[in-house]
């Protein structure tokens, strides 16, 4: 173990492998050229690749941090792409016969001068090495640091990092970042701040005591960075993680200021998927996240349990393909009528009244173990939120929770790296979702599962076709307890989503859209008819038509016709 105290420039704590970022030697020899046709068609192809990466960058970096960011790699394409200097690039390596890379630095570097000269904005250090360092390590065959080379979530250590490479690393997998030199105001602090990344700045000595690999304790709030922690610092920094966390919340906005967590006009719309395989039907539908992947399927094709490795393949193919869009997964909801056939468990008298999904997990925990194991190891490879299902009491959340801090404790303490994850509860029975302001302290988000919601409510059995008139999703007492899990979520700025069925209803989605719900998660194929709708909603006439629904008497006809009416109308409904 080794503890370096730096300072302390962006809070929030981070704990995972250290990743050095590899320097490159792009230092090269004086020597005159022959062939000097070859000579310019190297200069070319790499001013050209670097043109088009920094393009690529600036097209992400205007998704993820906005136009001010992405102005630097606009600005930094018009200087590739100014004629004037790579004619004189030319000129010299034809004049001159001097190489590519002299040509390269010896014009940028006049073009430096002369823009200091003048009176005009001029380029700063740092953009002119940029865009040098770029081409140079081009033409010597060396790859520039790119957002894609994080594939895993980690720790970066630099020496010193550049606003530019900051902005290239923030909307990857980063999960904090260390130097040994820099100040708690520099452009790369700032920007990291805004992505809640802890940074610990000025640790002078600490990027060549640390090791790739490394698991490491980054404190952003008081500087300190650990480096092999003990058992007893990882647990310890795992609850203080939590306590930050939770604060920042409550900082951010205070309760009850607002009601709405997230832009009411943009909503995340998620696939629900039962298998790996289906994230590229997902993709292609336009998921942007997956708001439920059912992994009690992993359990009910084998004919034996699946192991932590199985397991892990499945989340880490899902996470992988997903890249940084985020994943939801639950953890096994076996049970009702999603029976296994490995006589792990017992059969129940009455299934969906039985021990089914977490309590299953919470009475079998080497088995729940196992996949807590398989889901923490898979959290490095992209965004991974996990979901409990069933949830009924808080201790039961509770348990769920310690036990997959312990098991997060154990992995860490072997080197295992674990990302940055969330966690989180389904909202399906109905005493959650009356006293749902009595969890929102304990998770990260909760997502409304109305498919047993409803069965459960209603007392009506959701695969029952004799009593499939009383299996009401559409209920006013449905959207009553919708609206006040939704309420009580943003009271504690925390995102609210639903995946069951109910999310891709046409009737449903302009209320759900009016109570504010953040994401709404279903079967791929409903995704993009599901968009095109909200697309055209008019949000504010949506809060109207959700405070209605709210108010109508106990049976589903009322909200169908109203809302087919206000639809009809159109100018009531739409934009
Ligand atoms: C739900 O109950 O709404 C839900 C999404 O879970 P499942 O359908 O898997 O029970
Ligand atoms: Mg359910």
């Amino acid at each position: 173990m080794k503890k370096f105290m730096g300072i302390a420039a962006s809070s929030g704590i981070a704990i995972g492998p250290a990743l050095k970022l590899p320097k490159f030697d792009l230092s090269f020899e004086n020597q005159t050229i022959d062939d000097v046709g070859a000579e310019i068609r190297r200069l070319q192809t790499a001013v050209m690749a670097s043109k088009n990466e920094l393009i690529k960058i600036q097209h992400i970096t205007q998704k993820d941090l906005g136009s001010h960011e992405a102005g630097v790699f606009q600005f930094l394409v018009s200087i590739l792409s100014n004629q004037m200097l790579i004619d004189q690039m030319v000129t010299l390596i034809t004049n001159q016969k001097v190489t590519a890379e002299m040509a390269v630095t010896t014009v940028l570097r006049a073009y430096h001068e002369r823009q200091k000269q003048a009176a005009v904005k001029p380029v700063s250090d740092q953009q002119i090495h940029e865009v040098m360092q770029r081409v140079l390590s081009h033409l010597l065959g060396a790859k520039p640091i790119e957002a894609t080379a994080l594939n895993q979530q980690a720790i970066v250590v630099a020496h010193e990092l550049s606003p530019i490479q900051t902005a290239q690393l923030l909307p990857t997998m980063v999960q904090a970042i260390v130097t040994d030199v820099g100040g708690t105001t520099s452009h790369s602090v700032i920007m990291s701040r805004n992505f809640e990344i802890p940074i610990v700045v000025g640790l002078q000595n600490a990027e060549t005591a640390i090791n790739n690999g490394d698991m490491m304790i980054v404190n952003g709030s008081t500087g300190e960075v650990i480096v092999k922690p003990t058992s007893a610092q990882l647990e310890e920094n795992i609850h203080r993680q939590r306590e930050y966390e939770q604060q920042l919340h409550r900082r951010i906005r205070p309760v009850g200021q607002t009601k709405v967590t997230a832009d009411r006009d943009r909503s995340l719309l998620a696939a629900n998927i039962n298998d790996p395989a289906d994230v590229a039907k997902a993709l292609a539908n336009g998921a942007q996240a997956i708001g439920l992947f059912r992994t009690e399927f992993l359990y009910l094709k084998a004919h034996q349990l699946p192991t932590e490795a199985e397991q892990f393949r499945a989340y880490k193919a899902v996470l992988t393909q997903m890249g940084e869009k985020p994943v939801i997964i639950r953890t096994a909801d076996i049970g009702g009528d999603k029976q296994e056939t490995t006589g792990a468990f017992d059969d129940q008298m009455n299934p969906y009244l039985g021990l089914r999904g977490l309590r299953l997990s919470l009475t079998h925990q080497s088995i729940f173990r196992t996949q807590l194991r398989a889901l923490l190891r898979a959290s490095a490879y992209g965004k991974l939120s996990i979901m409990f299902p069933m949830v009924t009491t808080l201790h039961e959340l509770r348990v769920a929770k310690a036990l997959l801090d312990q098991e997060r404790i154990k992995l860490l303490s072997e080197g295992v790296a674990i990302g940055r994850l969330k966690v989180g509860m389904m909202v399906e029975v109905p005493v959650v979702a009356i006293m749902a302001d009595q969890f929102v302290n304990d998770v990260d988000f909760m997502s409304l599962g109305t498919n047993d919601l409803t069965q459960y409510l209603l007392a009506a059995d959701r695969g029952n076709e004799q009593v499939a008139d009383l299996y009401q999703p559409e209920n006013p007492a449905i959207f009553r307890l919708v609206k006040s899990v939704i309420d009580a979520c943003h009271d504690h700025q925390i995102p609210a989503f639903m995946c069951g069925e109910l999310a891709a209803d046409p009737l449903a989605i302009p209320i759900l859209k009016g109570m504010g719900l953040d994401g709404f998660s279903m079967n791929p194929a409903a995704i993009s008819y599901a968009k095109q709708l909200i697309d055209r909603l008019n949000t504010r006439r949506m809060v109207t038509l959700a405070n209605e629904v709210v108010t109508m008497a106990a049976d589903q006809k009322q909200v169908i016709d109203f809302v087919h009416q206000a639809t009809a109308n159109g100018h009531a409904t739409y934009k």
